[in-house]
């Protein structure tokens, strides 16, 4: 069974570092940088996971114009954001077999070097049967020619593995350079560069009831209707704003996160629930305060409000039953009537 999964594992790193191995020359073809998501695009296109993504880059690609990184972009969000741990995996997929075969060069050289070693052996007793036998010249010089041919080849493929190991080395910085750059984007939102839902769930899972954790949830108010009057790009740059705002508004023992869409968390360490509250409330004030220029008018976008829910970790509660409290009393802010938070400081 063992043995079975064994050939499995080896199966994928080969086959990755086939696709790993094609991905470069269409990066190069095209003229495309090798940022992560590009990297990870042609990777795709590559492996011929998805067939309408390679129909849409064939017909990109037609016209022979480079690639913008906009449109790079959104094909990206569109058909790879939400497979960030596939390709991370198959990052370090390609890693692996990279090793794999740079440790297969070693194994060729060391086979080789052994090989020699015997040869030359040969040759040195060879050497002293000369003299002790009286060899003919010509007897000497087919004996010379044959070490001076196995140096040769050593020195040959010594010299392969060398550039092997060279450019292995490059790639392999490269490599993990890529995969420090698709983890971080594992970690933050895209838009607003705070950390995603992702972090905050690994938090959550992650703290200690006597660490005083709180936990507020933001959602800011009628914000369907602010993307239906000036856009969905206004409503973007409202949303990264506000992200702003928060971010600059937390307190050193606050973490702020973007939960998803206009949707918003911050945790809190080391805080009791009034804190937490009134963390929130110089939030909620900080906030009123935003104004965003609509490029389309000149006019200023401002009044953007956000109702507030707060709760705090208390021993015997279920990890999941913070976010439920939240989410309960963010509720009740927004029946009350909206812009504030919940529940009133006591
Ligand atoms: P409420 O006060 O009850 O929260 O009303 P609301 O309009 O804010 O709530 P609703 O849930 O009805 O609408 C949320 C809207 O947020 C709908 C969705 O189109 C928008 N939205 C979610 N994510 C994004 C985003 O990334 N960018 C933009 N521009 N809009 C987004
Ligand atoms: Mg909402
Ligand atoms: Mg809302």
């Amino acid at each position: 069974m063992a043995g079975k999964d064994e050939q499995k594992k080896e199966e994928n790193i080969e086959a990755s570092f086939q696709i790993l191995k094609q991905t470069v020359p269409l990066l190069l073809k095209h003229r495309i940088s090798a940022i992560p998501t590009n990297y990870a695009l042609w990777y795709t296109y590559a492996s011929g996971q998805s067939a309408e993504l390679n129909a849409e880059l064939d017909k990109m690609t037609e016209n022979q114009r480079p690639l913008s990184s906009a449109k790079a972009q959104e094909l990206h969000r569109a058909y790879l954001a939400d497979q960030q741990e596939v390709s991370t995996w198959q990052l370090r997929q390609s890693l692996e077999a990279m090793l794999v075969d740079l440790t297969q060069s070693l194994t060729d050289t060391k086979t080789d070097t052994q090989g020699f070693k015997h040869s030359m052996d040969n040759c040195l007793e060879d050497l002293e049967k000369v003299e002790r036998e009286g060899w003919s010249v010509e007897e000497v010089m087919t004996l010379v020619r044959e070490m001076v041919r196995e140096t040769q080849q050593i020195k040959r493929s010594t010299l392969d593995f060398s550039a092997s190991l060279a450019t292995a080395e490059k790639e392999i910085a490269q490599l993990r350079r890529q995969l420090a750059e698709s983890q971080k984007d594992a970690l933050y939102d895209a838009l607003t560069g705070l950390y995603n839902r992702r972090v905050l769930d690994e938090e959550i899972a992650a703290m200690a009831p006597d660490q005083g954790v709180c936990l507020i949830m933001i959602d800011i108010d009628h914000f369907k209707s602010i993307n239906d009057q000036y856009g969905h790009q206004m409503g973007d740059r409202v949303l990264k704003a506000i992200a702003k705002r928060i971010k600059d508004n937390c307190r050193e023992n606050a973490v702020a996160y973007r939960f998803g869409g206009e949707e918003f968390s911050v945790l809190m360490t080391a805080s009791k629930l009034s804190q937490a509250i009134h963390q929130a409330e110089s939030m909620r004030r900080a906030m009123e305060r935003v104004s965003v220029i609509d490029r389309r008018s000149g006019k200023n976008l401002d009044g953007v409000t956000a109702s507030f829910g707060v709760a705090e970790y208390k021993k015997g509660m279920r990890r999941s039953d913070l976010l439920e409290q939240a989410d309960k009393y963010l509720y009740e802010a927004k029946r009350l009537g909206r812009n504030r938070v919940m529940p009133m400081q006591t």
